[in-house]
């Protein structure tokens, strides 16, 4: 039986592409009896009926999803942090990291629209960027003015179902347009600003990008941290994770407890300060939560 991943569902169709090849497929009704739906990203069994057309049957176990887009199966995602139009900020940035570990996807950060950074800011910006390679996340700076960093992004895409994610006029569409011209993906200039378009809800798609699959709308909107438990803030954050393993007391949060690893790891200068404030400041937002029952 052919097998293929949902790149479209419209209007009670499911598009499976096959290789090239993308065949329009009902659903059986034993989806709605197990109450599962497909989602697009599902790795999906089907029988065709017509070369274009057919059933899907089997929906394959999947290994993470997402409620916001909808979608299913996502090897990356790809956090798209501007350098300058708005500001890089890595409390934002720290935000997005803990959504995205939380999720069990892996994150790659790109810094964009390098092409305006002026000579003193470059510094700093360098610094931010060797910070979190250390932490071992893959970063690259990129512009969609003079293309530089796309064809580090390139290998990345490549076999891969990626989400986008980042702030509203941090240049994704426009990314994403440098790699795939053909794209014309709207960008957030004046258009935008009249009200049409962004806000409207529409189907997720994946498109083609480069040699991989990209979901045409932007992930992790939602940074509110409700269901993270408190003990696994620090999973999120791996080098505080990895420190700790050494703190004295098991369980402890690195906030005030004596004998904490992560806090002589900043004191010494092996965790960014900032990436531990950042950890705390979260733990607090998390603590304070109202139960929910
Ligand atoms: P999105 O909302 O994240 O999809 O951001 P857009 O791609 O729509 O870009 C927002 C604005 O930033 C637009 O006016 C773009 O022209 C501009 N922009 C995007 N990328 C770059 C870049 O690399 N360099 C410069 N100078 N401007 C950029
Ligand atoms: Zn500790």
């Amino acid at each position: 039986m052919p097998e293929g991943k949902i790149i479209k569902a419209l209007s009670g169709f499911y598009y499976v592409l096959d290789g090239e090849e993308v065949i329009q497929c009902r659903g059986r009704g034993v989806f709605r009896k197990r109450k599962i739906t497909p989602l697009v990203g599902d790795s999906v069994v089907y029988q065709a009926e017509k070369p274009t057309d057919g059933y899907v049957i089997e929906i394959k176990d999947r290994k993470n999803e997402l409620v916001r887009p909808p979608i299913a199966n996502i090897d990356q995602a790809i956090l798209v942090f501007s350098a300058v139009e708005p500001d890089f900020s890595t409390t934002l940035l720290d935000r997005f990291l803990v959504a995205i570990e939380d999720n069990e996807i892996e994150p790659i950060i790109i810094i964009s629209k390098i092409d305006l950074v002026v000579e003193a800011k470059k510094a700093s910006l360098d610094q931010y960027m060797r910070d979190y390679q250390e932490i071992g996340y893959t970063v690259i700076k990129t512009s969609s003015i003079t293309s530089d960093g796309i064809e580090a992004l390139l290998p990345h895409l490549a076999g891969k179902t990626s989400v986008f994610a980042g702030q509203s006029g941090v240049g994704k569409s426009s990314l994403l347009n440098t790699i795939n011209p053909e794209l014309s993906l709207e960008t957030n200039d004046i258009s935008s600003h009249l009200g049409r378009g962004k806000h409207t809800t529409r189907h997720v798609e994946l498109i083609h990008v480069g040699s991989g699959l990209v979901a045409d709308t932007p992930g992790f909107s939602s940074l509110e941290f409700m269901d993270i438990e408190v003990e696994r803030l620090a999973y999120c954050f791996p080098e505080i994770y990895q420190a700790g393993e050494k703190c004295k007391y098991r369980g402890c949060l690195h906030d005030k407890e004596p004998k904490c690893a992560v806090k002589e790891g900043v004191a010494q200068g092996e965790i960014p300060s900032y990436r531990h404030k950042h950890y705390l400041q979260i733990l607090e937002e998390i603590k304070d939560r109202k139960p929910r029952y």
